[in-house]
């Protein structure tokens, strides 16, 4: 079996091809480097994102937010579950955890929001 793929590792954005046998990626053509094999190899066995979205604050103003690293796909809604459960006290700033340790990641601010 062969699963296409773009690589979103860098904006080249290469076409890959992956080819898989009983759940595992045997090859990966069409990577101009070594980290599009990476990518194509979790992407078909462990895919991971990042999540970006925006919690409330008690004013009423949104502020944005991510993961600080990569959370497995499946519990992405899980995450934006938490994540719209939350509402902040300013000021905030970046870097901010306002969510710590969810699926091994913190959810930070990316944007500082005064009173
Ligand atoms: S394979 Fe390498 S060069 Fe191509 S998009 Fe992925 S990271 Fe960029």
């Amino acid at each position: 079996m062969k699963r296409e793929l773009t690589c979103i590792i860098c904006p080249l954005g290469c076409s890959l091809v992956a080819e898989l046998e009983d759940g595992q990626v045997t090859a990966v053509k069409g990577n101009t480097c070594p980290r599009g094999a990476v990518y194509a190899r979790e992407e078909c066995t462990n895919p991971k994102r990042t999540v970006t979205s925006t919690v409330r604050c008690k004013d009423g103003s949104m502020v944005s937010v991510k993961t600080d690293g990569t959370i497995p796909k499946e519990k992405m809604a899980e995450c934006m579950d938490a994540i719209n459960h939350v509402i902040l006290d300013l000021p905030v700033s970046v870097g901010d955890v306002i969510i710590e340790d969810i699926f091994g990641c913190n959810v930070v601010a990316t944007q500082n929001k005064r009173v």
